[in-house]
């Protein structure tokens, strides 16, 4: 079988795996805005990659990376790969058009949640570093999957170092001063308010600013994954007003 070996996958040492689920009209360069970040979700990598490369699940991702660092390759940049599913941030839906996909291999929160390990964050850090300058993928387009999809997913979750990534330039994150500290006397319903129109700035949705909603928990549990990954409980406290605030007023 003949497989397309660029120059990036060659500098990289791109292991290449084909998948069978992706779109096969190319996409022009331009396209590429977003890159989303995963976790595989599943109890072994060998099941993880039987899936995505499947016809028949209709999922895929561009790149997995292992355990052990290994980068590996399953859909051209060029082609859409299946893997954001029903999405949206800011004024773009359906992500998969206008992204490209990275898996880490992780049992998930449904298997056994790990930490991530040192040598696939290190490969990540080295991919992202490529496909940002490749496609002038700006920052604040560095995100997870459960940004783009809160009321169903969950993942990369709250063990991935986002802020270890920010230290390399990858993504954003916030710095909260003294003067953060002070907050207006503000009621609880305006909390409310405050801290969803903050998050509808930075990009998220599946909300409604001024209305609450059953759902609003799903979407502050994946603000705080994302943001204030020590305590996940789904409840607005200061601290995530004060980090929404940050990154409402600066990205
Ligand atoms: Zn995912």
């Amino acid at each position: 079988m003949f497989i397309f070996v660029s120059k990036l996958a060659k500098k990289m040492n791109f292991i290449p795996i084909k998948s069978y689920s992706f779109s096969k009209t190319p996409r022009n360069k331009e396209k590429i805005k977003f890159l989303i970040i995963h976790y595989t979700g599943m109890q072994s990598m060998r099941a993880s990659i039987k899936r995505l490369v499947s016809i028949k699940h209709k999922v895929s991702c561009h790149y997995l990376i292992s355990r052990d660092g290994k980068i590996f390759q399953l859909v051209e940049d060029n082609k859409v790969a299946w893997h954001a599913g029903k999405s949206k941030w800011g004024q773009i839906t359906n992500l998969n058009n206008h992204s490209i996909g990275i898996e880490l291999v992780n049992n998930g929160h449904k298997f056994g949640y790990q930490k991530f390990s040192g040598k696939q964050i290190n490969a990540l850090v080295k991919l992202c570093i490529k496909l940002k300058r490749k496609y002038k993928i700006k920052n604040q387009c560095i995100l997870g999957h459960s940004d783009i999809a809160p009321l169903r997913k969950s993942d990369p979750g709250e063990k991935f170092p986002w802020l270890q990534l920010k230290k390399k330039k990858i993504g954003i994150w916030y710095f909260l001063n003294k003067k953060s500290f002070i907050f207006k006397k503000i009621s609880p319903e305006n909390v409310r308010k405050t801290f969803f129109r903050n998050l509808y700035k930075i990009g998220y949705r599946y909300f409604d600013k001024e209305k609450f909603l059953k759902t609003d928990k799903l979407i502050i549990k994946s603000f705080q994954r994302r943001f204030r990954q020590s305590k996940v409980n789904g409840k607005i406290d200061l601290e995530c007003l004060k980090i929404s605030d940050y990154l409402a007023k600066n990205h």
